[in-house]
């Protein structure tokens, strides 16, 4: 009988496994494996502090973010006093499963089939890779890791049938020369209604390679098609296409995490994902750890209650990034006037520096009130189209 199994050995999964397997409790992982999830990627200083990433797994470190606007208009953003690290999640979700399995996890490699009770005796079922059998393990609490379109969540959850999503696509290619275009130690952010009409498309250097993609929510767009046309926006249609690759990313958190009895949900599987960026690999493995903290509480005080700790200390942290960048995201990615101003307000050193310091420490920074002033003063000046974009 295990304390914990956890369901999905994604970065949410094994952050969840590892820290339960290091507070000494009996935890089991499921991961089906197999496939490699597609991203990006990139992910933030913090992240490589707070989970102790080694250099190794650092793929590249991007000194650079340019954004570049419908009418071609390029700003590039210095990352001061650190970089934004590059992982290759084809090396990265084996280390964090490896890392959990050090710290005493049971790896298990299946596909989840279903949750069933019997009286107080709760059990997870999963199909085993190399038997091709069913096999039912007996646990306490389950922890639901499966990414988004989770089926733990589906099964346990209330609102996990219909989170919505947006579609992301990208191919990985094999990365090209410097050359004037392409600048291996630098991001670009394209905010083109051409390339995806609600998100954004992106170039992202993986040192030998290179990710290329868009995401968008509304049905009908052409995602290779605009990749497509990224690439030869880009000069990078002759690059030799190494991976294609589509997934859903989750729009917005859930407003429930758990069951009320016996399961919560981490990462992609409870819908979370920063909204305008889709960064979801830092807030994945946090969750992992509130999800982890939660099921530890519930354990030791028996109370079940104890199991909504996981959102709560999660949403005490990120809910106002969260609703920022959601705001931006409504404000700004509507139409291709709306994100030409966007880029026109990069231009501004002190909302590069928020935005920054926001995605590199996930804080907003409370420091400079007079810079926070100004910059509402900006937005609200090319909301309203007060002033035009060429003139910040
Ligand atoms: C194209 C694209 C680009 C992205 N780029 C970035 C980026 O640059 N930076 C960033 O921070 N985020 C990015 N994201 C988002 C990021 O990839 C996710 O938010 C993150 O992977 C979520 O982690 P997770 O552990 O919750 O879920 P996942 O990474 O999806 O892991 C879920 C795990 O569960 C396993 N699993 C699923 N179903 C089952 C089942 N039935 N049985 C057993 N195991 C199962 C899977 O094998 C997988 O290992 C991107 C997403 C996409 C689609």
């Amino acid at each position: 009988m295990y304390d914990v199994v956890v369901v999905g050995g994604g970065p949410s999964g094994a952050t969840a496994a590892e820290d339960l397997a290091r507070s000494g409790h009996k935890v089991a992982m499921i991961d089906r494996d197999g496939r490699i999830k597609p991203c990006g990627g990139a992910i933030p200083p913090r992240l490589i502090a707070d989970f102790d990433i080694p250099d190794s797994q650092i793929i590249a470190k991007i000194n650079t973010a340019r954004m570049i606007s419908p009418t071609g208009r390029e700003v590039d953003i210095p990352i001061e006093n650190g970089f934004v690290g590059m992982v290759d999640r084809k090396d990265f979700d084996p280390f964090l499963r490896d890392s959990a399995i050090s710290a005493g996890a049971i790896g298990l490699t299946g596909t989840y089939r279903r949750i069933t009770r019997d009286g107080d005796k709760t059990f997870v079922t999963y199909r085993d890779k190399a038997s091709g059998e069913e096999v039912t393990i007996e646990t306490r609490l389950i922890i639901g890791a499966d990414g988004a379109r989770s089926n733990v969540a589906r099964d346990e959850v209330p609102g996990g049938e219909k989170i919505n999503y947006v579609i992301a696509y990208h191919e990985i290619i094999e990365a090209p020369e410097a050359t004037d275009q392409y600048d291996p130690l630098r991001c670009d952010v394209v905010y083109d209604g051409a390339i995806s009409p609600d998100f954004y498309g992106w170039v992202f250097p993986h040192g030998k390679s290179c990710s290329v993609g868009m995401g968008t929510g509304i049905d009908g767009v052409d995602l290779k098609q605009a990749t497509a046309d990224l690439r030869a926006a880009s000069g990078l249609t002759d690059c030799k296409t190494l991976r294609k690759e589509g997934a859903p990313i989750p729009l917005r958190p859930m407003d429930r995490w758990d069951n009320g009895k016996d399961v919560v949900l981490a990462g992609d599987a409870a819908g979370v994902v920063a909204p305008s960026s889709g960064e979801g690999i830092y807030y994945a493995m946090l969750g992992g750890r509130v999800a982890a903290t939660a099921a530890a509480a519930c354990l030791k005080t028996g109370r079940v209650k104890d199991l909504k700790l996981a959102r709560k200390l999660f949403m005490s942290e990120h809910k106002s990034v969260f609703k920022v960048l959601g705001a931006m995201q409504n404000a700004y990615y509507r139409s291709d006037e709306r994100r030409e101003r966007f880029v026109s307000l990069c231009h501004d050193v002190d909302v590069q520096r928020l935005t920054f310091e926001a995605y590199m420490n996930k804080k907003l920074v409370a420091a400079r009130p007079l810079a926070h002033l100004k910059i509402g003063i900006k937005n609200l000046a090319h909301l309203t189209g007060l002033v035009s974009e060429t003139r910040v």
